[in-house]
């Protein structure tokens, strides 16, 4: 079984990237599967589970879950094998669990990819995630109330905007150091000229060409076993009636503009009024992040 390993910061549409790539036969996308490791599991105190099918599900198994969490494993590579074991029918595992220090360092049988997002878009997601920095409170928002906060808070935004890029510098810094090879994807740019870079990353896997489907990939099977969120159509049948909670970046997602199920993850001109905006720009570390990762400061 080979193994694709997903890194790069959070919210840099490393889910949809592998929701994609489960779309190809034989290719099965199971999320970060970090949140399987011990550690982990004892810290949240509830064992990870098939998102899809819950306890029902055959590829993650009771079994399968039991052995990993019985066995000392502290690094999420130490999972693979285990895998491989109970799925034979899986002849390429996708995990997306993002972080460089999640993993052992051993070699082994991995393709590399490195996801990122202009940091204008990742920070426009971790500033509603940090929203208790701004709010003093976790609960919902609607993203017209929260621009007019941050547009009043220019001295936290200024704050937040450089700290956040400092730690997602770092660690993308941290994986393109100790990675051998990878291959780079801008997943906010994935859509172009009709998913060419999709079309480059099949030659690149070996796999039939138009093996992805970008535009239906939730109408594939899928088992992920943690993290993300699953695609909405999936995930109103999963969540049933808890899916009415207010949820802003939810129906943001229903409603973005898309290429069928890919969307276009444009919430930063909401979020950030013209002052937030050049308040964040102006962030040094903002700077940095968007030179590393060869991206214009100015969006488009
Ligand atoms: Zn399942």
């Amino acid at each position: 079984m080979k193994v694709i390993r997903i890194f790069g910061a959070p919210y840099s549409s490393t889910t949809v990237l592998g929701f994609i790539i489960n779309t190809a036969p034989g290719f099965l996308f199971g999320s970060e599967i970090y949140r399987l490791l011990p550690a982990y599991t004892k810290r949240l105190n509830k064992p990870a589970i098939c998102h899809f099918c819950g306890n029902m599900c055959n590829v993650w198994s009771p079994q399968l879950i039991k052995e990993i969490v019985s066995q000392n494993i502290k690094y999420v590579d130490e999972t693979y094998a285990i895998f491989g074991k109970h799925n034979e029918q899986v002849q390429c595992l996708v995990d997306s669990s993002k972080a460089i220090d999640r993993y052992s360092g051993e070699a082994g049988n991995y393709i590399d990819l490195v996801a990122s997002k202009h940091p204008i878009r990742l920070l426009s997601s971790h500033f509603y995630h940090r929203r208790k920095d701004f709010f003093g409170a976790e609960d919902a928002i609607d993203f017209e109330v929260f621009r007019k906060k941050l547009d009043e808070c220019s001295d936290l935004v200024a704050k937040v905007a450089n700290t956040v890029s400092r730690e997602q510098y770092l660690r993308y810094e941290a994986i393109f150091t100790k990675l051998q090879s990878f291959t780079l994807l801008k997943n906010d740019n994935l859509h172009q000229a009709n998913f060419a870079r999709l079309r480059e990353l099949e030659v690149f896997l070996g796999v039939k060409s138009e093996s992805f489907d970008p535009i239906n990939f939730s109408k594939y099977e899928a088992h992920t076993i943690g993290g993300n969120r699953m695609p909405s159509n999936q995930r109103s049948k999963y969540i049933g009636a808890k899916n009415q909670i207010h949820n802003p970046r939810i129906q943001y997602y229903e409603t973005a503009e898309s290429l069928g199920d890919f969307k276009i993850d444009d919430k930063y001109r909401i979020i950030f009024s013209p002052k937030t905006l050049s308040i964040v720009q102006k962030s040094t570390w903002y700077r940095r992040l968007c030179e590393q990762l060869s991206y214009n400061p100015w969006p488009n």
